[in-house]
């Protein structure tokens, strides 16, 4: 155990078995655990999921306190739970040509795979999680793989503003279908709910071809979008890549450490639009 270190794990709340993997890393690695639990204003989109976001504080305090009872029964764990006006001294519109303050920006990162979809949300995760690392002034910050643009430019963004934190990345935790574990799970009806598993069988078939010797990444890309377009609860495919992990610059030929990323919509019958993600390293 790092002695002397302040172990970190920034979340949405809505806590499920992937935020407490990382607490318990954290727990593991270092005397003392700071958890936030903040919904961020600023990566959402004025259409958005903003308001509707799951907030389940009470359930997400007893399961904090039940992962410490049982990891390390002899520390308190602290929860760190600013308010938006804490967080946003100069306030935050979700319309970004009203938005007044700082703002952090990972050029190059940010517009691809996710970014295309959703391009105001990684500068408002680096914002925040500039923030939050300043608040808070951790030793080691706990991401999830699950996000893993996210770990790319939380990297970055840590490197290019010489923040002094190491970041530690955690395999990502699945349902017993194979769905990746997600706070935004819970919109989902329990049938569409089960067939989304569909996009890790996509993926790891993939893999498997990657395994038997195919390494021309649009092969590989093509075999996810058949398995995809077969599934009638897919009504999207948003995108399928294979990039390097660090910059995110699309791959030709598939090696061991180029990342494989995909989203897809899904149709459901509440008539929203939900989405999921994910992705494998080869
Ligand atoms: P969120 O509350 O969704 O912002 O996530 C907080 C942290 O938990 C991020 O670092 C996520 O990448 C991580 N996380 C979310 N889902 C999972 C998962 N299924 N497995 C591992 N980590 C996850």
């Amino acid at each position: 155990m790092a002695l002397n270190k302040v172990g970190y794990v920034p979340t949405m709340g809505a806590l499920h078995s992937g935020h407490l993997d990382l607490i318990r890393q954290s727990m593991a690695a270092t005397p003392a655990t700071v958890i936030s639990i903040f919904v961020n204003p600023s990566q959402f989109a004025p259409n958005e999921d903003l308001s509707k976001y799951p907030r389940t504080f009470e359930k997400d305090i007893a399961k904090i306190t039940e992962v410490s009872n049982s990891a390390r029964p002899e520390v308190e764990p602290v929860v760190f739970m600013p308010e938006v006006s804490e967080m946003y001294p100069s306030g935050i519109e979700l319309d970004r040509s009203k938005q007044v303050g700082t703002f952090v920006e990972v050029l190059g990162l940010s517009h691809q795979l996710e970014g295309s979809v959703r391009p105001h949300f990684f500068r408002g995760v680096a914002t925040v999680v500039a923030k939050l690392l300043n608040a808070v002034q951790p030793d080691i910050a706990f991401f999830g793989q699950k996000d893993i643009q996210q770990v790319s430019v939380v990297r970055r963004m840590v490197k290019d503003l010489l923040v002094p934190v190491d970041i530690v990345v955690g395999k990502t935790i699945r349902e017993s279908s194979g769905l990746a574990m997600s706070s935004r799970n819970e919109y989902l009806d329990p049938d569409t709910r089960a067939k989304a598993a569909v996009l890790y069988r996509a993926l790891m078939s993939a893999d498997e071809l990657f395994k038997s010797g195919v390494t021309d990444s649009s092969a590989l890309i093509k075999q996810v979008e058949t398995i995809l377009l077969a599934e009638p609860v897919v009504k999207e495919v948003e995108y399928i890549a294979i990039t390097d992990l660090e910059t995110l610059t699309p791959i030709d030929t598939t090696h061991r450490g180029a990342v494989l990323s995909a989203a897809v919509a899904l149709n459901s019958s509440s008539g929203k639009r939900l989405r999921i993600l994910d992705n494998l390293i080869f």
